[in-house]
């Protein structure tokens, strides 16, 4: 995180605790708080008292209680309005930014197209981005602090440098530093899918989870896991690269260098590529491609079949090391979902290993939103000390 002017709301580990899982799971009374925790009632009851003071967290009025059970309980709530943050989602040719609650509850949304996909042209853009969504509602203006930035790419979190992007053609940019120049925000960057999978632990399907993996098929194949309720970093910086798990040595040539990854099979490329090549059509699109496999052309049909497979095996692979609860499959390329889910679920559940097979895949839609939602989660978690504790959500 760039650290332009605020500091974390909360820093120490009983409030930090706190207001992680109230922020996670909506109401809860101090009583379950301290059991969920594993704090004493007073203990949580000191903890909340700051939170309560600043607007961040409020007492719902008393739940009725069964005659004779004791005094009413009032439930505590984090207020959702308290602040929001901007969350972007920066691509090649568009930026796409939401301003969202405090429980990553999206409030309004704007999107521009961009004609230069530079770091001080997107730095320039992004500013007129986000006043755009301040200007929307005073209460915006009056209450934001922090930006979140989800991108393609390698990224140095700490120091808010995006190392690579592939995607971007940028290498090594003071991405934190240069936005929070242009916006006044502080500004925490993080990889896109790390970002989508931070969002979709501490506000989605992995609430409550400590082992999570979220994997995102469309033009690559993205995955990021979430171990002992903790973002997996890796020694080196990769941790559950679903995309370049090998699923066929002899298979084709992978960007990475590497032959038969999930990605050299199962991209939105590599689907497109093996179609042209068996029809002999250099010239089909990818839109056309899904509408060959809906009217049951056969060699359409084999490069969906072939994707699926390979991204089942993948998970299945990732599921057997790790074991997570449950892996969330997310995507544009789930818009063909209907050529790849079949295939995907059949070869996961065939190679998935004993108990692990618990451990269900959900398959869905990933509209631009959520990659901005996804930024916003990120900033969220600079009200926290770094690294942010999410397992503090998981317990219990
Ligand atoms: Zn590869």
């Amino acid at each position: 995180m760039f650290r332009h002017h605020s500091q974390p709301l909360v820093s120490a580990p009983a409030e930090t605790a706190v207001l992680a899982l109230l922020l996670a799971e909506g109401p809860l009374s101090r009583v379950e708080l301290a059991r969920r925790t594993g704090l004493s009632s007073t203990a949580v009851t000191k903890a909340a008292r700051p939170l309560i003071d600043d607007g961040y967290l409020y007492e719902l009025p008393p739940e009725r209680t069964a005659p004779g059970a004791g005094r009413p309980v009032n439930p505590l709530a984090v207020a959702p309005d308290r602040e929001y943050f901007i969350g972007l989602k920066i691509s090649a040719d568009e930026l796409f930014a939401a301003v969202c609650d405090l429980r990553a509850g999206i409030r309004a949304m704007a999107g521009r197209p961009l004609s230069e996909c530079t770091p001080g042209a997107v730095a320039a853009q992004v500013a007129g981005l986000v006043d755009e969504l301040l200007d929307t509602d005073p209460a915006f203006r009056d209450r934001t602090r922090h930006l979140g930035v989800a991108v393609n790419g390698d990224v140095d979190r700490d120091s808010g440098r995006l190392r690579h992007s592939g995607l971007l053609g940028w290498r090594d940019v003071p991405l934190a530093e240069l936005l929070s120049a242009t916006t006044g925000l502080t500004v925490t960057v993080e990889n896109d899918v790390r970002a989508l999978t931070v969002a979709e632990h501490w506000f989605g399907e992995g609430i409550g989870t400590e082992y999570f993996a979220l994997v995102t098929i469309g033009s690559g194949i993205g995955s990021a896991l979430v171990v002992n309720g903790r973002l997996l970093r890796g020694a080196y910086g990769v941790a559950g690269e679903v995309g370049h798990v090998c699923v066929d040595p002899t298979g084709p040539r992978c960007r990475c260098g590497a032959r038969g990854c999930v990605e050299a099979i199962a991209s939105t490329d590599a689907i497109l590529a093996r179609v042209r090549e068996a029809a002999a059509n250099p010239r089909l699109t990818f839109g056309e491609v899904v509408g060959m496999a809906r009217q049951g052309s056969p060699e359409a049909c084999e490069a969906f079949a072939r994707a699926g497979r390979a991204i089942g095996v993948g998970i299945a692979t990732l599921v057997n090391v790790v074991g997570p609860e449950r892996v969330v499959v997310s995507g544009e390329g789930v818009d063909a979902y209907d050529l790849l889910g079949r295939h995907i679920q059949d070869a996961y559940a065939a190679h998935v290993f004993g108990a692990a097979s618990r451990c269900p895949l959900s398959l869905r839609p990933l509209p631009w939103e959520e990659w901005a939602r996804g930024g916003a989660a990120v900033a969220i978690q600079a009200l926290f000390p770094q690294p942010a504790p999410t397992s503090t959500i998981g317990v219990g």
